[in-house]
């Protein structure tokens, strides 16, 4: 974890002193927000009761650390294929939703799932395989990435939405909470792009109503 958390932190100085002279950027208003809730939400996390968690939704906690970290990985393979800017922008979120999921792995005494940050490698063979998969999905063109990052998001709002049903710990509810804001922002994002490329997007995890529901309307504020 040591490698990534000094890349944010790096990333977090960067955006902070990038801050200074261009706070006018739509680009780095939205990552100097996303650093600032992401230490509001840590901070939260910390100040909010410890209550029990049972064995269910340990492994939740778990599976979704490593299905974030899915997201930053495929994105940023997509971004040295493509080089295109909503390829750099959501990773920096993922990371995000990385380290407020370890703040939670860390307060409650979990094992963190994540032995290393290289690319493209999990604990968790369903996650291992889904990497293969979505890359060679997204190497076809770049409309074909656009519908996998459509895909993660789907994948990510029905895991998310299945693991506040079975947890009632205020600070783990606020951090998928978190999560699911990020993901529904960046479904809006993956799923304008498709339709600049005249794209369709088929739905794997969510509702049609669900989705229905996230695309018509606007972009969410952290
Ligand atoms: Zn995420
Ligand atoms: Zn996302």
């Amino acid at each position: 974890m040591k490698k990534l958390t000094t890349k944010f932190f790096a990333l977090a100085l960067v955006i902070g002193l990038a801050s200074c002279t261009k706070n006018d950027d739509p680009v780095f208003t939205t990552q100097v927000n996303m650093t600032a809730s992401l230490a509001a939400i840590n901070q939260a996390v910390i100040g909010l009761p410890t209550e029990p968690l049972d064995d269910a939704e340990k492994a939740r906690i778990l599976f979704i650390r490593e299905e974030e970290k899915l997201a930053y990985d495929v994105y940023q393979t997509m971004f040295d294929i493509y080089g295109v800017n909503v390829f750099q922008n959501i990773p920096n979120s993922e990371l995000s939703h990385m380290e407020a999921m370890l703040t939670i792995i860390k307060k409650y005494n979990l094992t963190d799932p994540m032995k290393t940050n290289a690319r493209g490698v999990y604990a968790n063979p369903v996650l291992q395989s889904l990497y293969k998969q979505l890359v060679s999905q997204g190497r076809v063109s770049l409309l074909a990435a656009y519908q996998v990052g459509a895909t993660i998001e789907d994948l990510d709002i029905s895991d998310l939405n299945s693991s506040l049903a079975v947890t009632n710990n205020q600070d783990v509810r606020l951090v998928y909470d978190f999560l699911n804001k990020g993901s529904r922002n960046h479904m809006r994002s993956f799923y304008k792009n498709i339709k600049n490329w005249n794209g369709t997007y088929t739905l794997v995890y969510i509702t049609q109503a669900e989705f229905d529901a996230i695309v018509n309307s606007a972009m969410e504020k952290f």
